[in-house]
């Protein structure tokens, strides 16, 4: 229920004065969308204008925007590598920030195969906490009620290593959770899990999702939405249902755990939830062994509002998945956010999935947007000079742009690599629809491979075929989502010099898990870690199949002179093309190497 008319706000009537005050802030933010930007800039240039990197630049702390402009140079992560060593290496000058870097997030976005690791300040986990704070008072303005009950979410933590300076490397959400900001959180009856803290920090993850699955079944009539960060981790969750219901039926039936729940603090906090509940027993195995999982989230957590998961960008391939385990229940993308910076939030978190927009909050870092797209492209071959950076306040309605942020830890216009178009806006603030990721060739969880990994990992994977006087000639990939979890296919087309002595299963099968060592760390861990990406899978094709390809494309209008093999494709008459031409399927045999340890 909105309290009174005192607290209103032009999203809408806040459900209490905790959220009219941070409506009041977007509104505040949104409405002085460049003089806040103004401010960041002018904040994070008096504090780091002594670093080694601005005054690289010869910066002086009062420089104007159009001055900073002039004399940064916009960069990407492989600039700042040898600068990023140093600091890892244990150099504690002020390289790139003048406030001590307190860790390093370890992005998921990868160079030379291993994970990116963004330094960081004490401070931004303080501005992080402010960007969560905003997303239950916008999502009450939609969803009423969300006091009564709690929510189901699947949240992990990850390992982390420390770099050979002693600083922290974790992913940030990691990094998040083993927060005071997270684990001492003063209650909020409109933010109550049902995973308690100790499930979540939990870093075995299947001792941690067994853990929190259990907690939400015993919680299922309270649980009014069901999330996890992105859409594939809470198919995952389904999957392990799918896989250890029947135990889980038995830990409720008897109040007994698993004795697979081996982590002391997790078998204590179980044991403060854990009763013998015959009942709901019975009805987890009721639903359950039924052969049919259609709208199975609905029919165990039936007061479920909405899903709590992002849906946008590469995961928008889980939306059929998703709607077909929930009924098509709302899926609420209710923010955006990195490793180098969180950026904003939805304030439509209930639009569907193709209109989400978010809105990027100016306090957060200083934005700057490099035209995206055909027209800035002929720009640049026309005048030989790079496009004009837009600042945050001038971006145009309908279009595209790459973001590039300068950060209070450090980063100064450093190109994130995501393309956004412009929606509209909310007061001054611009609207942005997430397009999609720079160079990500295929992604199943958090893993992103581009072109050039895909092209080594086939160089690798087909050198096994050497002795059997067998190459491939053509190739291209798929990734395959329609079982969970989803996994990376690899189209061959061989050619077999010598019929007598062909590559047989067994190599091919190597084939396989060659490209799969080849591949980066974020995907070797989503197979060995988190289970997350299935695996790999090649499949030969007949010879010919991609000259079909290529009369196919030529058909609908592609150009015989400028006809390029695609190396993924995901449109369903290319690929019944390849998969009717399939004469062997082979996976890989067992995990890739995996460590948490940074390759060196
Ligand atoms: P990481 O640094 O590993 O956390 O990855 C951050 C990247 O994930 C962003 O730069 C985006 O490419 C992607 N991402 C984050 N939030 C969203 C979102 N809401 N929708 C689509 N992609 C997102």
């Amino acid at each position: 229920m909105a309290v009174d008319s005192v607290l209103t706000s032009p999203l809408g009537p806040p459900a209490c004065e905790k959220d009219a005050k941070a409506l009041r802030f977007i509104e505040e933010m949104t409405r002085n969308a460049d003089k806040v930007q103004e401010n960041v800039l002018a904040e994070i240039l008096s504090r780091n204008a002594q670093t080694e990197y601005l005054q690289r630049f010869k910066l002086t702390s009062s420089m104007d925007r159009e001055t900073f402009k002039s004399k940064i140079p916009v960069i990407t992560y492989e600039d700042l590598q040898p600068e990023i060593q140093r600091i890892a290496n244990g150099d504690r000058s002020p390289i790139l920030s003048a406030h001590p870097i307190s860790e390093f997030l370890t992005s998921s976005g990868t160079s030379a195969g291993e994970r990116k690791l963004m330094p960081t300040i004490k401070e931004e986990l303080d501005r992080r906490q402010l960007l969560y704070s905003l997303l239950m008072p916008v999502m009450n303005l939609y969803v009423p009620g969300l006091d009564k009950g709690k929510g189901l979410y699947f949240l992990f933590v990850k390992s982390e290593t420390k770099t050979p300076g002693g600083l922290l490397a974790r992913p940030v959400l990691t990094s998040y959770y083993k927060s005071d900001h997270f684990k001492t959180r003063p209650y909020d009856p409109y933010n109550v899990y049902t995973s308690p803290n100790e499930a979540i920090l939990c870093s075995d993850s299947f001792q941690s999702m067994y853990t929190q699955m259990l907690c939400g079944l015993y919680e299922r009539q309270q649980v009014l939405r069901v999330g996890a960060v992105f859409a594939s981790g809470l198919l995952r969750a389904i999957r392990f249902l799918q896989l250890n219901w029947k135990q889980l039926a038995h830990d409720i039936q008897t109040g007994s755990l698993n004795s697979k729940i081996t982590d002391p603090s997790v078998r204590e906090c179980a044991a403060r939830i854990l009763r013998p509940d015959p009942e709901l027993a019975d009805f987890v195995i009721n639903e359950c062994s039924k052969e049919n999982w259609e709208k199975i989230i609905t029919r165990i957590w039936p007061n479920t509002k909405y899903l709590d998961v992002i849906v946008t960008g590469a995961m928008a391939q889980y939306i059929p998945t998703l709607d077909y385990y929930s009924g098509g229940l709302p899926k609420a993308c209710t923010m955006y956010a990195s490793s180098e910076c969180y950026f904003g939030l939805n304030l439509k978190p209930m639009s569907k999935p193709s209109e989400v927009s978010y809105t990027i909050m100016p306090n957060m870092a200083y934005f700057e947007f490099l035209p995206h797209g055909s027209n800035s492209q002929r720009f640049a071959r026309d005048d030989q000079s790079p496009p004009k950076l837009v600042d945050l306040a001038d971006v145009e309605f309908g279009k595209e742009y790459e973001l590039v942020i300068t950060t209070y830890s450090g980063l100064c216009r450093y190109r994130v690599g995501d393309i956004l178009r412009v929606t509209g806006f909310h007061n001054s603030a611009p609207q942005f629809h997430f397009v999609r990721r720079k160079n990500v060739l295929l992604s199943i969880d958090s893993d992103k491979t581009d072109e050039a990994e895909l092209q080594k990992a086939v160089e690798n994977g087909s050198a096994l075929l050497r002795e059997y006087n067998t190459s491939v000639v053509e190739y291209t990939s798929y990734a395959d989502t329609n079982t969970i979890p989803g996994h990376y296919v690899i189209y061959w087309e061989l050619l077999v010099k010598d019929s007598t002595n062909s590559p047989n299963e067994s190599v091919l099968n190597r084939c396989c898990l060659a490209m799969e060592e080849s591949l980066n760390s974020v995907y070797r861990q989503g197979r060995v870690a988190d289970n997350s990406i299935g695996p790999l899978e090649i499949r030969v094709v007949k010879n010919g199949s991609f000259e079909e390809l290529m009369d196919y494309a030529i058909s609908r209008g592609a150009s015989i002179n400028q006809y390029k093999v695609p190396r993924c494709v995901g449109f369903t008459p290319i690929l019944e093309l390849l998969d009717s031409r399939v004469v062997s399927a082979h996976f890989s045999p067992s995990l890739p190497h995996w460590t948490p340890e940074r390759r060196l």
